[in-house]
């Protein structure tokens, strides 16, 4: 959730930390701080925005070459100056900034308040700063080591310590860190996007591993004492793609670049003479797959809803049986895993704190873990046996849109790649190729339709309740529709199967609660029509969904948005577009902060 920054190297380190923290910003947080080694030594730590923190950094902060910054968001303590990292040991010898949990912290507190240490905040923090103060005889790398050996719980952190103006000392737990390696300068971030502008040759840190950094140069070792040796990875990530160009948010941009994160994510990853998908990353666990008869989806959020539309996929196209399970669920579960059970993690951000735990269970219990991420190198990346990368490009807009529609891309064309290895014909594989390759051009027919859907928003932004319904492979983009509008606009939405509002949320249907129908003309055409019709008897306003060339709908509901005929199974790459429209346009037109909604963080690092 919340970010670090460091940098040593021959330039200020001030406008570095401040630029990496804001390129941290979308990923949610309530207060930073910054320290800058100098002479006298700069520590300044704000709440609110980072424009806050660079106003007076701007103002006040020295040109020192060495430094590092955070974003917090409070788990310990609340949002204060006092509670905002960095923290310092009794002697303000030493910096400390944190991401994660300390779960040991009161009992090791105790310990070091009766050994005379005295604590400023109310952080779980703070301990670590005293900890690596009572454990340092002149070795910083070594002082951190010992220090994190006592501690219990998640942790990416980065340490200085005034003995040692151009040292970093940085170790990571659960929390991502990862390094960026120059020629005179050495960088370390918890998200890639806070190194890229300085250098594309990166180091991810594995947990329990402490890294010593210095300008240009770097040495890991673990806790329990092994050197590690290990060389830089390039990033694939340019920089244009972090900026908003014209669009006024980076939710808007990241919709409208749907049609090519489809694009991406089909790239060389069809082979059309044979009907089947090519996924690279899978091939090492091929065979093992390929035999695999039960499917396990576990994710959380937004990925949760695509695991849902998973299912329906893989049941379509293959004949596995299918779950899916939240992963903050999966992971406390007694597993009765069955002998060639796959699980599958999605996670945008590849950090995910429960879909991590989740698969580090699967895997403990035998299962061939497999993993659908978009950062290149993240940790699920890392830990799974095999995996596709959604290459949605970099997404910075907090609820997540592109990389929804790359995993369900994706989804698809696993579900493909094994669904012709036992009974899906040529001609139907073909069938879903055609139209996976369409969902581009149709995409952008619907996003020319976005004056049409802010008119919409206008009319129903007022909304204090919102109903979303659809039914099979609709039914996860209702639950989407409704999250999105949730996490952006602040409307209280609930998506439901349709077949389900009769069994209650239709005591909740009256003027004032509008309903958005996904109604295609699909299988479930009909069912989803009766529903509209129970609505409409009980006086609720509805917005559709459907088909174009579907008259029929017109005078059974108050408006309609139209997207282009597909194949059921695709339809939901259309259908969620106009959602996430509506969603956005109800956010700006009620003044939400859309790219950072409140309480929200883009990867939820903690459980
Ligand atoms: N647990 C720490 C705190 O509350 C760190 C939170 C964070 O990851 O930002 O200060």
């Amino acid at each position: 959730m919340c970010g670090i920054v460091a940098y040593t190297g021959d330039q200020p380190a001030k406008g570095i930390l401040i630029e990496g923290l804001k390129r941290l910003e979308y990923r949610g947080y309530d207060s930073s701080g910054i320290f800058i080694l100098d002479s006298p030594p700069y520590l300044a730590r704000s709440v609110g925005k980072v424009a806050e923190l660079e106003r007076r950094v701007w103002n006040s902060a020295p040109d020192g070459v060495a430094g590092i910054a955070h974003t917090r968001w409070a788990t310990h303590g609340k949002p204060s100056e006092a509670n905002a990292h960095p923290h310092t040991d009794c002697g303000s010898k030493l910096f400390l900034v944190h991401n994660g949990i300390i779960e040991n912290y009161q009992l090791l507190k105790k310990h070091l308040v009766e050994t005379g240490h005295q604590f400023k905040s109310e952080t779980d923090t703070e301990v670590l700063a005293h900890l690596v103060e009572a454990c340092y005889q002149g070795n910083l790398q070594v002082a951190v080591q010992k220090a994190l050996l006592q501690v219990q719980g998640t942790f990416g952190i980065a340490v200085m310590h005034l003995d040692h103006p151009h040292t970093i000392v940085v170790a990571r737990r659960g929390s991502p860190i990862i390094l960026g390696i120059g020629e005179k300068a050495s960088l370390a971030a918890s998200d890639v996007s806070a190194l890229a502008q300085h250098t594309d040759q990166v180091v991810y840190l594995e947990d329990n591993e402490v890294a010593c950094l210095e300008p240009g140069k770097f040495s890991i070792i673990t806790l329990d004492n092994r050197s590690v040796s290990r060389g830089t990875t390039s990033l694939d990530w340019d920089i244009e793609s972090m900026d908003r160009g014209s669009f006024p948010h980076y939710m808007l941009k990241e919709i409208f670049e749907q049609p090519e994160a489809v694009e991406n994510a089909l790239r060389g990853r069809v082979n059309h003479s044979e009907a089947v998908a090519k996924l690279g990353g899978l091939e090492s666990v091929q065979e093992r797959l390929l035999q695999a008869r039960h499917l396990i989806i576990v994710s959380c959020g937004t990925s949760f809803y695509a695991g849902l539309f998973g299912r329906y996929i893989f049941e379509t196209l293959t004949d596995m049986t299918v779950e899916t399970e939240l992963a903050s669920e999966f992971r406390y579960r007694k597993l009765n895993l069955r002998q060639g059970t796959v699980v599958l993690a999605i996670s945008q951000s590849g950090e995910t704190a429960d879909t991590l735990a989740a698969l580090r269970e699967a895997k403990r219990k035998g299962a061939l873990v497999l993993g659908l991420v978009n950062v290149v190198g993240s940790t699920i990346a890392r830990e799974t046996h095999a995996g596709v990368y959604s290459h949605a490009g970099i997404e910075i807009g907090v609820a997540s849109t592109k990389s929804f529609t790359s995993q369900l891309t994706i989804l698809t064309l696993m579900a493909l790649l094994i669904g012709r290895s036992r009974d899906l014909s040529y001609e139907e594989g073909h069938e879903i190729i055609r139209a996976l390759e369409k969902v581009p051009d149709q995409i952008r027919e619907i996003l020319k339709q976005a004056n049409h859907v802010r008119e919409l928003a206008e009319k129903y932004c007022h909304a204090d309740h919102f109903l979303f319904i659809g039914r099979k492979y609709q039914y996860p983009i209702a639950l989407e529709g409704a999250l999105k509008l949730k996490e952006i606009a602040y409307i209280h939405a609930e998506g439901y199967a349709a077949g389900e509002m009769k069994h209650g949320p239709i005591a909740l249907i009256d003027p004032k609660f509008p309903t958005l129908a996904l109604a295609l003309e699909d299988g479930s055409y009909e069912r989803v029509v009766s529903n509209i019709q129970e609505i409409r008897a009980r006086e609720g306003q509805i917005l559709a969904v459907t088909t174009e060339r579907n008259t029929k709908l017109g005078n059974l509901v108050d408006d309609l948005i139209y997207i282009p005929e597909t194949h059921e199974a695709v339809a939901p790459l259309l259908t969620v577009v106009p959602l996430q429209l509506l969603a956005y346009y109800c956010g700006v037109l009620l003044g939400r902060d859309v790219d950072k909604p409140r309480n929200l963080a883009k990867s939820v690092t903690v459980e």
